[in-house]
């Protein structure tokens, strides 16, 4: 029950009906005892500026995820980021200061490492592969290499996303080796799709993001992943574990996120 006393968080994006964490998060505050509700909010892009500065004066708000269209647009609407958002553009999760003040940063990558590591999986000195250099490719692929992996090759169909991210990536991470488009998968820790190809197939034949050939050199030992939420089995991933793979799915990061999330806006500890 939401009472007069009820701390709140947001999830802010259009269109929202979609999107889980309110379930997700609503659930935990409930099993935990916690006076905590989030609510989603559908918002018109043209009310961007007016929503930034109604979260400066609301009181009773710790913080809002944000989603899809607006990670860009709102990084550049706050008063601080964590380095990774300034080098991104980018945030999903905006914290209220006390003072008013909105903070912000981009934990799609941790949320996605905190699943890998579920896996067994530890960066450190690993090479990986990651397909999609959009919002959420970005933000994993500067996690991973935060996390110290030693070689990260990087691929996209749009060759320009691939070589901005490669620039961006060598400038922040010298010691890294990181390349493009990989001849073979065999020597890859951790394969990851983080485009949408895959999304809504109803099949296991259905789209893949890297062409039959290629998909057939993956090593058994290699752990491959998807951000794709929905089917959590893509097709993708179906194939990685026809052939012998580990697989990580979509929702496991999603699911994995939430305490990065909850702990940026101080309502969940780090670990949930
Ligand atoms: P985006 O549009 O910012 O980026 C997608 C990128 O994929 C683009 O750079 C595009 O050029 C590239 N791409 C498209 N087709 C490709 C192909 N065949 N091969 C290689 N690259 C290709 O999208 P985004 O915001 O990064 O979202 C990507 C996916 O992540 C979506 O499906 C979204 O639903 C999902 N997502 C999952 C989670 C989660 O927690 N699991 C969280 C957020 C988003």
């Amino acid at each position: 029950m939401i009472q007069g006393s009820t701390e709140l968080v947001a999830i802010v994006g259009s269109p929202v009906a979609q999107v889980k964490s309110p379930e997700n998060f609503n659930r935990w505050f409930a099993d935990h005892q916690q006076n905590v509700a989030m609510l989603a909010i559908d918002l018109a892009q043209s009310a961007l500026d007016d929503f930034v500065q109604t979260l400066r004066g609301w009181q009773n708000l710790r913080g809002c995820v944000v989603t899809v269209p607006y990670k860009q647009l709102l990084a550049s609407r706050l008063d601080g980021v964590s380095e990774r958002s300034a080098a991104l553009c980018s945030v999903n999760v905006i914290r209220r200061e006390t003072d008013g003040r909105l903070v912000g940063d981009i934990v799609d990558g941790e949320g996605f490492l905190n699943a890998a590591r579920k896996h067994g999986f530890n960066p450190k000195d690993q090479q990986v592969l990651v397909i999609g250099t959009g919002g959420v490719g970005s933000a994993i692929a500067y996690s991973l290499c935060q996390a110290g992996v030693s070689h990260l090759v990087i691929s996209d169909i749009s060759h320009a996303r691939v070589e901005v991210l490669g620039d961006l990536l060598r400038s922040a991470f010298p010691q890294i080796v990181i390349s493009a488009s990989p001849a073979s998968l065999e020597h890859f820790d951790l394969v990851v799709n983080a485009s949408p190809v895959g999304m809504s197939a109803t099949n296991d034949n259905g789209p893949m993001p890297l062409p039959t050939a290629l998909m057939e050199t993956l090593n058994a030992k290699t752990l491959v992943a998807d951000v794709v939420t929905s089917p959590a089995v893509t097709p993708f991933l179906a194939m990685a574990r026809r052939l012998g793979c580990p697989i990580q799915t979509g929702p496991e990061m999603a699911l994995a996120q939430l305490g990065n999330l909850g702990h940026f806006m101080g309502v969940t500890p780090l670990e949930i």
